[in-house]
């Protein structure tokens, strides 16, 4: 008779930055079904339909399984050594700012941290970015403008309790599902909740809502400016608050004086009575949280919109509170992860800055490396701007898929074609992006890694390995650390297991941070430096900090009102209201949104395995008002093109009553390989964030024709 062995191993899921717990039930060391853990916090068992159908995809079909260099298989020594020498050359010969790292929000904190200390400390450059660049880096720059760091105030437990939740460009419905059951849940429990939900498009989300204000795409600085108005012209403001805790007060309010509800109607195309009833509400609540995410941060003014919201929160003293603060949820499974090891061009490890030499002098002491980058790299348009230009010439590419996810597609490949140098890690055979690589290495992916994450909320947890590797394929850390022996660093990427990098991150966080319990850097998980392996293996989900002082971890951050700047103290920030960077026109008449859907991941690259999750949504489509698609003269599933200055696609139509009249939405999931005319990102063009670099993925100009 067959024998049958049955383990449970615990895990997260990778689909979103929720970072739900997954109980992984494996029967004869094969993964055979999934649950939500029920005690990790962020998750309390509920799994949303891409997590309960996790195992359906992770098959090996497809997997990308040996080494290759110019098509041709080759050993792992061969294919090391290759990246290494040309690496090199390129360096020796050009300089360290020749050389390019773009890496993913997929990978894992300990990935991460050694190919940011590859670059940045031995390299010397700091021409590392991330996809995650995509998804929150103007959350990143409006909280450290507004708090001396990128520290997120609040956890999820806060959506339980809270008076009044807000929900600003996030339809977490489909994106964050299982963070919108818990909202459903609060609402049930206690009626008297109030949600908001700002979005110029009727989502799913917007079915919870008390009210749903469509406001006019890309106006959220001036309907965060009228909040603040309100609240000074309604003596709803803690001055007791912002006398003990904040700094620039007076010339945000100053600001702010015009922002009157009838000028503020104008602007967001809003009217009065719908503005008046959010800013009461939230004048009124003794407890209010604003959940934001990529509405808020792909946008040409994403760090202005952020600072807007935080300075309402400051004003009234709704932050560090049970129940209250500015929220940023973060799209990707490790997004947070990558940040706390300065994985993004403008950071430095453990939340530390490039431009203070003070930082620069003791992550080279610690990490004792030859050299360390003096400035910012370039973020994640510019880097591609410059493998156009020649500047860069060579990349490595590891785990992400730019060619379908970046803005400006054709310029991406343009780059690409011209790259000198390509090498692309990933744990697929095929994607758009590996059509470019010179060197194809096969990496491990969920369910076969062993490192950790850290979700929305800055809990740190644990994804585990589950069963083998298919062909050779290795984990990120083990191909970067084999690379940067054979560049010649030897000892100081000695690392026999992802734990020895996870302690050597966490002993660096607290190194030299502070003094009699009160930590100088926000991010200090120091008082896990000393985990055994069984230890890390075993590892309970926690918040950051983690340190002598919170040994078990820190719900709410700013609840002592201390801030990590100079001055220990808030920031008002002075915003602004500006009009996104393209007008429709004549020639462009309509306004593009794109997004994610419910049941699909990224490129699709795994989630488009499962026959169950592609059940609801077989086929990329556009979003148009009914009407407006009569006018064109077009009826529901017509071909249409839709062309933006930048490119092309051409997709089936669908109706959605939802949108406002002249604006479309089209998801973002499909590339050349899946759907060869419906990348949308071919759409979209390479308008930043001045401050963040993040791009406007959700506005451009766009004309409509039958196809
Ligand atoms: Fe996974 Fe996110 Fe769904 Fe949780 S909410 S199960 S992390 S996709």
């Amino acid at each position: 008779t067959q024998q049958f062995e049955q383990k449970t191993i615990r895990s997260s899921c990778p689909y979103c930055g929720v970072g739900c717990g997954v109980d992984i039930t494996t029967t004869n060391g094969i993964p055979s079904a999934v649950v939500g853990s029920p005690n990790h916090p962020a998750n309390l068992g509920r799994l949303c339909v891409k997590g309960s159908n996790l195992i359906e995809t992770i098959d090996h079909d497809g997997r990308l399984l040996h080494p290759m260099i110019d098509g041709k298989q080759v050993d792992w020594p061969q294919a090391t050594q290759h990246v290494a020498e040309k690496f090199s050359q390129i360096i020796d010969e050009f300089g360290p700012d020749s050389v390019a790292f773009y890496v993913s929000g997929q990978i894992l904190t300990e990935d991460y941290y050694i190919a940011n200390k590859l670059m940045k400390g031995f390299i010397g450059s700091a021409n590392i970015d991330t996809n995650s660049r995509l998804c929150m880096s103007s959350a990143v720059a409006g909280y450290k403008r507004a708090f001396g760091s990128d520290t997120v105030p609040c956890s999820y437990e806060d959506l339980d309790h809270t008076e009044l939740l807000v929900l600003v460009g996030s339809n977490a419905a489909w994106t964050h599902p299982v963070l919108f059951q818990r909202m459903e849940k609060a609402k049930l429990a206690n009626p008297n909740v109030k949600i908001i939900v700002i979005d110029p498009r009727r989502s799913a989300t917007a079915e919870l809502a008390d009210a749903h204000l469509p406001l006019k795409a890309g106006s959220d600085v001036a309907l965060f400016n009228g909040l603040l108005h309100y609240l000074i012209q309604n003596d709803a403001i803690d001055n007791q608050y912002i006398n003990a805790h904040c700094e620039g007060w007076a010339t945000t309010a100053k600001a702010v004086a015009s922002s009157d509800l009838t000028t503020t109607a104008l602007l967001c195309d809003l009217t009065e009575q719908e503005l008046e009833q959010f800013y009461q509400l939230f004048a009124q609540s003794k407890s209010s949280v604003t959940f934001y995410s990529q509405g808020v941060n792909q946008s040409s003014q994403g760090v202005d919109k952020c600072n807007a919201i935080i300075n309402c929160h400051l004003a009234t003293g709704k932050i560090g509170k049970l129940g209250s603060g500015p929220f940023s949820i973060t799209g990707q499974p490790n997004a947070m992860g990558g940040r706390e090891v300065g994985g993004l061009a403008n950071m430095l490890a453990a939340h530390m800055n490039i431009e203070d030499k003070t930082h620069r002098d003791l992550v080279q002491e610690f990490w004792q490396s030859p050299t360390i980058c003096q400035k910012s790299g370039a973020k994640a348009v510019d880097l591609f701007d410059k493998i156009n230009s020649g500047e860069i010439k060579a990349v490595w590419i590891m785990a992400t898929n730019p060619l379908v996810s970046m803005p400006n597609r054709n310029v991406v490949e343009q780059a690409l074609k011209k790259c000198e140098f390509v090498v692309v890690s990933d744990c697929m055979e095929k994607n758009d992006t590996l059509t470019y690589a010179d060197v194809k290495l096969p990496a491990t992916t969920w369910g076969e890694k062993d490192g950790t994450v850290t979700n929305s909320e800055r809990r740190i947890s644990r994804q585990t390995g589950l069963m083998a590797a298919p062909g050779e394929a290795k984990h990120d850390w083990q191909i970067i650390r084999d690379v940067a022996h054979k560049m010649g660093f030897t000892e100081h990427f000695n690392y026999q297991h992802s734990a020895d990098i996870f302690k050597e991150h966490a002993r660096l966080s607290g190194y030299k941070n502070g003094t009699d319990g009160y930590a100088v850097r926000d991010f200090d998980i120091s008082a896990l430096s000393q985990l055994s392996l069984n230890e890390y293996n075993r590892l309970t989900p926690i918040q950051w900090p983690v340190n002598s002082t919170y040994p078990n971890g820190r719900q709410h951050i700013f609840d002592d009102g201390k801030f990590y700047t100079p001055s220990q103290k808030a920031q008002f920030i002075n915003v602004v209201a500006q009009l996104p960077q393209q007008i429709p026109n004549v020639e462009y008449p309509f306004i593009l949104n794109s997004g994610r859907l419910r049941d699909q991941w990224h490129t699709m690259s795994r989630t488009g395995k499962s026959a169950a999750l592609a059940k609801n949504v077989k086929e990329p489509f556009l979003f148009i008002r009914p009407e407006e698609a009569e006018k064109l003269g077009l009826t529901k599933s017509d071909l249409v093109k839709v062309a933006s200055p930048y490119g092309e696609v051409i997709l089936p139509l669908q109706f959605d009553k939802g949108l406002q009249t002249g604006n479309l939405f089209a998801p973002i999931h499909w590339s050349q390989l899946t759907a060869p005319t419906a990348n949308i990102a071919k759409c979209f063009g390479s308008f930043v964030d001045p401050i963040s670099g993040q791009p406007e993925c959700k506005f451009t100009v766009v004309k409509v024709e039958k196809y």
